[in-house]
């Protein structure tokens, strides 16, 4: 590290460059270049080193930040990339995709007046950088027991536990429906933000680390939730929040109104070039408005410019500063064209006479009390009800938890929100009802994050190994 105390003052936060605004507008490819040798060296070495890590507590996996920010200084990014897979199985998709803001750089103690460490760019370099130099994980001490997991969704939250399990001698089979892993990694955020390649370079790791992943593979259709029971040690349900919210408008079935996940879904499956695609949902030419205002709600705006719609419009009940959205995707949004309109509610979908959507009657908003969570309700304000016209709408209202018949018979218990009661505290880390089933990510604690899924994930491996006896 350098000796210069006052190397954050002398050295300003910078991110990474972004591609040309053209390029951003049209392509489906990571819109940030990444960080130079000389680059990620200088901004890791303007950590402070300040002792109490907030950054640390802050980070859900608890990433040991300050270490392998003097590491990715020196240049040591064999121990660097080790030090980082001690508490996070998919560190370059944090660091990509994780609201930093909010969470590691926020508590930054840089933050407020000299701009925070970039955390998450730093831990994205020295995962690619030590991809490039041919790293892998070590897997010649592991000595194999006889055990093996059922590990249900290959999201975030599955790959963690396997990955966790994996390292531990325990052989996990990873079973998703769909036909690459990642869950909404891949099937969900989209390539500006994540390139897919960063997956299929995961799943090839995870392979030859001994991971086996049944692809194309539904849980309840192809296989029967018995048959993981009788065959596996223990089961790990990974299986996310798919049920999309609405709002109960009227006329929202009608021709023209999509649900944001589906949208997404048919992207993704034409820029992979996916067999067995569903209907692709296309926005060219389109005025799109999208109605919501967090990331899913950005990646469908974004989505829509790249697909070249003629208009897209964001609206959303509160003002920006309740948005609900990562404030660097909003940013992002801004500059590749979105228009963002605040303190709108929806109030129905308006069709013209062949019973295609024209557009949403929507009435404008203000700010009363706070609600149980502690953010301003929206009140509407009478008279001001006005049509946004609109070729296609895009509901991103957010998710629940999805019905699961075939885990009926199990005796897994839900809450009263339909989410999977596994307990995050107690001896046997994330374990069900039933003692044989363990659960995380989203389906246990509702839609969130990448990052809190992993947390989860390897938790959960650990009360399986626990429960296992290994
Ligand atoms: P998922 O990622 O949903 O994975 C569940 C997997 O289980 C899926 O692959 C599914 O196919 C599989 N599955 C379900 N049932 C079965 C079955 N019966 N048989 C076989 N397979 C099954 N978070 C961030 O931190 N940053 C972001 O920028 C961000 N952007 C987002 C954008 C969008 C559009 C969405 C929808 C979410 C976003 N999130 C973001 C949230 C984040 O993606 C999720 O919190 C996270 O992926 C949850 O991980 P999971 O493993 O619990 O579930
Ligand atoms: Fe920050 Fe997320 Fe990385 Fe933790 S995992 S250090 S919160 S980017």
């Amino acid at each position: 590290m350098s000796q210069n105390v006052y190397q954050f003052i002398d050295v300003q936060r910078i991110d990474p460059r972004k591609k040309p605004i053209d390029t951003r507008k049209i392509e489906f490819v990571e819109i940030y270049e990444p960080f130079t040798e000389k680059e990620a060296s200088a901004q890791a070495d303007r950590c402070l080193d300040c002792g109490n890590p907030y950054c640390e507590w802050k980070c859900p996996v608890h990433n040991y930040i300050p270490q392998w920010l003097k590491l990715a200084n020196e240049g040591r990014i064999l121990e660097a990339v080790e030090l980082s897979h001690q508490t996070n199985s998919l560190p370059e998709v944090c660091g990509r995709v994780c609201p930093q803001d909010r969470l590691c750089e926020g508590d930054c103690t840089l933050n407020d007046d000299f701009g925070a460490v970039t955390i998450g760019n730093v831990e994205k370099y020295i995962t690619d950088k030590a991809f490039e130099m041919g790293w892998k994980p070590d897997m010649s001490h592991v000595e194999w027991t006889d055990k093996k997991v059922a590990v249900i969704g290959a999201g975030p939250a599955g790959l963690a536990c396997a990955d966790v399990l994996v390292r531990n001698g325990v052989k996990p089979v990873v079973f998703d429906r769909y036909p690459e892993i990642g869950g909404l990694l891949t099937f969900g955020i989209p390539s500006f933000k994540l390139e897919k390649e960063v997956m299929r370079n995961r799943q090839r790791i995870f392979t030859e680390m001994g991971v086996e992943f049944r692809l194309n593979t539904e849980v309840g259709k192809d296989v029967a939730m018995q048959t993981l029971i009788d065959e596996f040690d223990a089961v790990f349900l990974g299986v996310g929040t798919y049920k999309y919210m609405r709002a109960g408008l009227a006329n929202e079935d009608a021709p023209g109104v999509f649900d944001a996940l589906p949208f997404l879904v048919s992207n993704t499956y034409k820029v992979m070039e996916l067999k067995n695609a569903p209907p692709f949902i296309d926005m060219a030419g389109k005025r799109v408005v999208v109605l919501g205002g967090g990331d899913t709600a950005m990646d469908c705006v974004r989505t829509s410019i790249r697909q070249q719609a003629a208009s897209v419009t964001c609206a959303y009940r509160r003002d920006e500063a309740n948005m609900p959205g990562s404030r660097r995707e909003v940013k992002n949004a801004r500059e590749e064209g979105v228009n963002f309109m605040f303190n709108l509610q929806p109030l129905g979908i308006e069709v013209d006479e062949n019973g295609n959507v024209r557009g949403v009657t929507v009435v404008k908003t203000q700010l009363g009390e706070p609600d149980a969570a502690g953010r301003r309700r929206p009140e509407p304000i009478e008279g001001s009800e006005h049509v946004l016209e609109a070729d296609a709408v895009i509901m991103a209202f957010g998710f629940q938890p999805h019905a699961m018949e075939w885990l009926e018979p199990y005796d897994v218990a839900l809450d009263e929100r339909g989410r999977i009661k596994a307990p995050a505290k107690g001896d046997i880390l994330y374990q069900t009802t039933n003692p044989k089933i363990f659960a995380g990510g989203d389906a246990v604690r509702g839609s969130d994050l990448v990052v809190t899924a992993i947390d989860e994930g390897r938790k959960a491996a650990e009360g399986i190994m626990h429960y296992l006896e290994v």
